[in-house]
């Protein structure tokens, strides 16, 4: 299903361009482990059941994620704004819990990205630009906005797209921005057409994180700048072959609320990036500088206009509330750490 709003002139959806999937085994699909129904192949009928069975299960994760978003981006944005993704704050700041100051760290979530970058103001030479992983298009708003660039979001939400737009319309930025459902993993772009590809807070809901970064790769222009900030697991010790049983286990269970397929971590990210020949690979682990994030969400769902909005919203989001002291563990142990990586196309 297409948004109804047809995109920049410049950015009209073009031919499909196919490309054959660099497949890490480390980093594919599915959770680390196999369902039974993945087991249960015959030797020589096996890649052939597996591989239907991959691709029933990445259909699922989709239409789960799409469902979620549909379901619970009017609470979000109702409490929280129109940015659905962590605030960057300094290290233990005291966090005050006005809306505003949320606002901001969330905008400064966006600044101290494209900081880290090296894409600065001044840069003119940001003029198209894709969201990947778009919720209802905070970041590309923001970054239109500040360029002056023309903005594609996308999203498998059709009720994201659709209010992606709708805000984009009421901010007289209908000629800058459109939003559309389409695959981060089979994007309808050209080759090589974006200055800037920004990924904030979607690589963890990609299947196959190769796959994932090599249509990123793709869609970039030469000499542009990819951005992706996402939720990874912490990087494994020399000698360590997959994270603890308990530490499995505490992913296992944020995975199912948020329809997130097997993590990664950071150095997963820079290792695949590297095998594509990208310039200037960097990467940091901002896990401090979010930190108080979650638990200032859980105060705001405490407040009675939170508790009674969460409770209308529906079932996945009052799953997606009890979730979070998982995360907020996850973070204290150490376990999940929040990445953000960076790189340019060579020109
Ligand atoms: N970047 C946004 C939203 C983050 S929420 C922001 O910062 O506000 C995660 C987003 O990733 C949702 O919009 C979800 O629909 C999108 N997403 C997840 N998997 C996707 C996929 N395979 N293709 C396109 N979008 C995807």
């Amino acid at each position: 299903m297409k948004a109804t709003l047809a995109p920049p002139s410049s950015l009209i959806s073009l031919p499909r361009h196919k490309v054959s999937s660099l497949r890490s085994p480390s980093l594919l699909l599915q959770s680390q482990r196999p369902s039974s129904a993945l087991m249960t192949t015959t030797a020589s009928r096996g890649s052939v059941a597996v591989t239907a069975a991959a691709t029933s299960s990445a259909e699922a994760l989709r239409e789960g994620i799409a469902e979620f978003y549909n379901e619970t981006s009017g609470l979000w944005e109702e409490i929280w704004g129109d940015h659905m993704h962590h605030g960057f704050y300094d290290p233990d700041s005291s966090v005050q819990l006005s809306d505003s100051g949320h606002r901001e760290a969330q905008i400064r979530m966006i600044e101290e990205s494209l900081r880290f970058a090296g894409v600065t103001e001044e840069e003119k030479k940001i003029k198209r630009v894709v969201d990947v992983g778009c919720g209802i298009g905070g970041s590309s708003r923001y970054i239109a906005s500040k360029f002056g660039a023309e903005c594609i979001g996308i999203t498998l939400s059709p009720v994201q797209a659709k209010r992606a737009n709708d805000l984009a319309a009421a901010q007289s930025l209908s000629h800058k921005v459109s939003f559309q459902v389409a695959d981060a993993l089979d994007q309808p772009f050209e080759d090589g057409i974006f200055d800037l590809v920004w990924s904030m807070e979607s690589g963890e809901h990609m299947p196959d994180k190769a796959k994932f970064v090599k249509e990123l790769v793709r869609v970039t222009a030469p000499g542009g700048r990819i951005i992706i900030v996402t939720w990874c697991h912490r990087n494994l010790s020399q000698g360590e072959e997959s994270l603890q049983p308990w530490e499995q286990d505490l992913l296992d269970r944020i995975c199912k609320t948020f329809y997130l397929p097997a993590w990664c971590s950071t150095t997963d990210y820079v290792e695949l990036l590297q095998s594509l020949s990208l310039q200037d690979i960097k990467y940091a682990d901002w896990s401090e500088n979010v930190a108080p994030f979650w638990p200032a969400v859980i105060r705001t769902a405490l407040t009675w206009k939170g508790l009674v909005s969460l409770l209308r919203s529906g079932m996945k989001s009052i799953k997606g509330a009890l979730t979070i002291p998982l995360m907020i563990e996850g973070y204290k142990k150490g376990v999940i750490k929040f990445g953000i990586i960076t790189c340019q196309k060579p020109l």
